[in-house]
């Protein structure tokens, strides 16, 4: 049986990304979709051929819970959404995957995950790189300790340009360590298979002070991780970076780029990385309906998600006080 998939917010992820790698999913498939814009419903149906009792708006939506057709909803909001969509969807009877960042708090993680826990049902982050093969070198690398013990990490995520709710911290919780940097702190988490202990951070300086009123342009952070390893991490909404690197005692390993949609690049101090190109997208729903129909654990659950945004708001408290924070 392949589970149908409603996606909430019909933006560029859902459209360019995601509705697209549904075509080529084995287990689940796009079944519906909730919107706000008449005009995308009508798009939408045409062109993915869904029928009208399974298209949504942000005010019908409870509704889905007598849709058969539906088993997974997966909101594509902007990020101070996610939760209100998470539990609404939960309590709706539906399993859930949620967009990274998972929410703007911790708090909000936590009654995201109790949400779809009374509900009996499974809650997953949208964290496709666990399942992209050049980062599933970087876990095998780093936790089996193939190089033995890793010393530093150097991770850098930073995109050129940006617009939008992004720049607006009501919405976004946040400016680029929410939305690009977070994949930083998750490749150290993966690669070392370790929870980082305490950080600190210095905002960069605004080189264009009215974009960025509201959230930072730029910050530098450094994680520490038990057995005194270092992270060294960066993100941008002025620079493109892209780097995973970890420096191990007998060599190192790095993808360059790492976090791309596809184009991953490895090498390691032995030699090139060489794996197929695959459709994270597909690969990452698929999985998690598996999970589901198999009644399986996700490797990438509410729980991941919620870790990531405990850290990410270490991270501000360290650059806001300017001081050395502990991560409890
Ligand atoms: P987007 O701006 O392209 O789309 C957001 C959608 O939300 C739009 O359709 C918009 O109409 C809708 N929306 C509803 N209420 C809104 C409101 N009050 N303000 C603004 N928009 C509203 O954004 P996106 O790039 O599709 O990002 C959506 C989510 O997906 C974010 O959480 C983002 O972090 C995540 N994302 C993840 C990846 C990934 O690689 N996993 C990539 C891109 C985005």
């Amino acid at each position: 049986k392949k589970l149908g998939i409603a996606l909430v917010g019909l933006g560029g992820y859902a459209g360019g990304q995601l509705a697209p790698a549904l075509q080529e999913t084995e287990h689940c498939y796009l079944a519906g979709i909730v919107t706000g814009t008449p005009q995308k419903a009508a798009d939408w149906k045409t062109k993915y051929n869904i029928p009208d009792k399974n298209i949504y708006n942000y005010e019908n939506f409870d509704q889905i819970i007598d849709n058969k057709d539906i088993d997974i909803v997966y909101v594509v909001l902007p990020n101070a959404m996610h939760c209100e969509y998470v539990i609404r969807a939960a309590k709706a009877g539906k399993h859930v995957i949620c967009e990274k960042p998972m929410a703007i708090t911790v708090e909000e993680c936590d009654r995201m995950i109790a949400a779809c826990k009374d509900a009996g049902k499974m809650l997953s982050i949208g964290y496709r790189l666990h399942f992209e093969p050049y980062n599933q070198e970087m876990m095998r690398l780093g936790t089996k300790k193939i190089f033995g013990e890793i010393k530093t990490i150097e991770a850098h995520d930073g995109m050129g340009d940006t617009n939008g709710w992004r720049l607006d911290k009501k919405l976004a919780g946040g400016g680029p360590l929410m939305d690009v940097g977070i994949y930083c702190v998750q490749g150290c988490r993966y690669t070392t298979g370790l929870e980082p202990i305490a950080v600190t951070a210095v905002e960069g300086p605004k080189t264009k002070p009215e974009k960025f009123k509201d959230v930072e342009e730029s910050l530098d952070w450094t994680l520490e991780f038990p057995g005194g390893i270092k992270a060294h991490c960066k993100t941008s909404y002025t620079k493109n970076m892209n780097l995973l690197q970890a420096n191990a005692e007998k060599g190192w390993f790095k993808l360059s780029p790492a976090y791309p949609y596809r184009g991953q690049q490895g090498e390691t101090s032995e030699g090139k990385m060489n794996f197929p190109s695959v459709n994270q997208q597909a690969r990452q729903m698929d999985d998690f309906a598996l999970a589901i129909l198999e009644g399986r654990a996700t490797p990438v659950p509410g729980e991941m998600g919620r870790q990531d945004v405990k850290i990410l708001q270490a991270i501000y408290k360290a650059m806001e006080t300017k001081k050395r924070v502990e991560i409890v």
